[in-house]
């Protein structure tokens, strides 16, 4: 027998029980003639006890003992002289009797701790040491939780659970495919799916009406601390509902889980129009945990002689809180250069310090009269003590801009508490995006969304600049300004389907061969549907306060995409390539 208990069970009743436990040896001390191992497995730390004076041969065994080497260890618990209020076996500690190692180890090449020193790529190479860490395995444990609970929720409210193929053919989320290219079907390629999304559409018109998965993704996208080339997701579909039955099933879900999960009563999730984000928070994913929203000042500031302001198409601040006397112009002057770098691309800041003595101070006092100045503070509800932040330029862009001095702010400013979760439904976006480059229309969300109801008449006759105005029937869940989750009302009508394929720049021939068994089901009773999809890691980690998606992964890739301890991607030999068509001369050969 390995094991009676496991490390992190005994307490002050197992006193007196000859008990036998296996770890990996986390470190040991040498004091005099006692020698002390600490052994850890998943469940916790126990400390072993070698006496010297009494069992000279195990004592020297144990002395010997070298970081994560693997052991089984027999013995009586006992309390504990001086305790450890930290640890929860930290009362008793257990007097070995027999010693045995099942496993030596190389010493790791870095410490496994709670904090570790070892970098992120060198964590990666030698995964199966990190996840050895009490983060790592507190993630994934809470991670199989959160995916049962999901499971639980989502049945009992008559969900079922289908698997999609994940050999397809493109399915537009607006990233890149990755390819696989196929033996049997020489120059062909399937996709790896960006999403399920026409797959959960088409189970609707085969009648399952309420699906869902916890599903990998691939995108082959430039990767950041959320994104990871592939990552899950918990994909959902339902038939005969209406917009704001599908967000109260979810926003079910997510109440659910984080009371479950972190015993955490959620809100009501206010409903916020996709126009009203980006005109209070300049983020169609406002951080809602802080106030600090924008007011338009472009008519009250334009007309006193200063250039900037009096050629901007846009204007606005936001209102620092009791910063004037702590904000040195040091400090303004470095947060000028923050938003000065490419990153962010301001061109300056204009700030006004209403000081706590009824003083203005203001980087364009020579254009602006006191009396200007207080009528500002008014606008943007600025009282003394107060800073006011003002950017300019075109629109969309100052928008931008000053939604991330915003989020900068807030976090020098300390107001995003980890603790405090602000969901919300972001709705009413827009169907469609113009890029100026490509001169082309973009689904804002994905070529399957459906116009809201009252624009579709609109969207069916309209010109050009009446589909840039078109609104769809989308919603994303923002928590504490993470998307966490988005998803639409479908288009279920083939007629629709295919103008929305024509706007987007789809030829009726190109419609057909990539989306041809969609368009085919239409015309079959499709019913009304609608869905969303979750992003599943991301909401792991906004759960547990963290930004990085990567340590609730067991297995992550670093963010050029390669998975370190594998070392994939890599080559593959000539033959395969042969076998796959792949090499030039093959591709000839096969005619294709
Ligand atoms: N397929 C969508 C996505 O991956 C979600 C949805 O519309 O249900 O974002």
């Amino acid at each position: 027998m390995y094991r009676s208990h496991n490390c992190g069970e005994l307490r002050m009743d197992h006193v007196g029980q000859t008990v036998t436990l296996s770890g990996w040896v986390q470190k040991s001390r040498d004091l005099g003639g006692l020698t002390f191992v600490d052994l850890r497995d998943r469940y916790g730390i126990t400390q072993l006890v070698f006496n010297m004076d009494e069992n000279q041969v195990l004592t020297e065994k144990a002395r010997k003992l070298g970081r994560e080497f693997v052991v089984r260890a027999e013995g009586q618990v006992r309390e504990r002289s001086s305790k450890n209020a930290n640890r929860a076996t930290g009362n008793i500690e257990i007097d070995v009797k027999d010693l045995q190692i099942l496993n030596a180890s190389k010493t790791p090449p870095f410490t496994i701790e709670e904090d570790t020193d070892g970098g992120e790529d060198l964590r990666m190479k030698y995964r199966y040491l990190d996840l050895r860490r009490g983060p790592l395995q507190r993630n994934l444990m809470f991670r199989s939780k959160l995916a049962v609970e999901t499971r639980k929720y989502l049945s009992d409210v008559g969900f079922i659970e289908v698997e999609t193929p994940n050999l397809i053919k493109s399915t537009p989320e607006g990233a890149r495919d990755f390819v696989v290219p196929s033996r049997m079907n020489p120059g062909e390629f399937y996709a790896l799916p960006q999403s399920p999304q026409t797959f959960k559409q088409i189970l609707m018109v085969g009648g399952f009406d309420k699906y869902f998965q916890i599903v990998k993704c691939f995108r082959d996208e430039d990767l950041r601390a959320d994104r990871q080339p592939e990552f899950t997701q918990i994909d959902c579909e339902m038939s005969f509902v209406t917009r704001d039955q599908i967000l109260d099933t979810f926003e079910g879900l997510t109440k659910y889980l984080f009371k479950q999960m972190l015993d955490t009563e959620l809100p009501d999730f206010p409903k916020m129009s996709y126009d009203e984000a980006m005109e209070r928070y300049g983020s169609d994913k406002p951080d809602t945990r802080f106030g600090m929203e924008f007011t338009d000042m472009t008519e009250t500031v334009k007309g006193k002689g200063f250039g900037v302001f009096d050629s901007a198409e846009f204007i606005a601040g936001i209102c620092a809180e009791g910063i004037a006397e702590s904000y040195s112009n040091k400090d303004l002057k470095q947060l000028t250069e923050w938003l000065q770098r490419p990153q962010i691309g301001c061109k300056g800041l204009v700030y006004a310090k209403l000081n706590n003595d009824g003083t203005i101070k203001s980087t364009v006092g020579k254009f602006y009269s006191d009396d200007d100045l207080k009528l500002w503070a008014e606008k943007m509800g600025g009282k003394s003590g107060d800073i006011l932040l003002l950017l300019c330029g075109e629109k969309e862009k100052t928008q931008k801009q000053l939604n991330e001095l915003r989020l900068e702010m807030g976090r020098r400013l300390g107001l995003m508490d980890p603790k405090v979760f602000n969901p919300l439904w972001v709705v009413d976006f827009p169907l469609l995006e113009w890029d100026e480059e490509s001169e082309r229309f973009h689904a804002m969300h994905h070529p399957f969304t459906s116009p809201k109801t009252e624009d579709i008449d609109r969207m069916m006759t309209g010109d050009h600049e009446t589909m840039k105005a078109l609104r769809a029937d989308a919603y994303d869940l923002v928590i504490n300004g993470v998307e966490i989750g988005g998803g639409s009302v479908r288009i279920h009508d083939r007629d629709l389907q295919s103008k929305n394929f024509d706007l987007l720049g789809f030829t009726k021939e190109e419609a057909e061969a990539q989306f041809g068994f969609l368009l085919g089901a239409f015309e079959y009773g499709a019913p009304p549907h609608g869905g969303i999809a979750f992003g599943f890691d991301r909401l792991n980690a906004v759960m547990n306060g963290q930004n990085s998606i990567r340590d609730f992964i067991a297995f992550p890739k670093n963010t050029s995409g390669r998975d370190m301890m594998i070392d994939a991607p890599s080559p593959v030999d000539n033959e395969q390539l042969d076998e796959l068509y792949l090499s030039l001369q093959e591709i000839e050969k096969s005619g294709a």
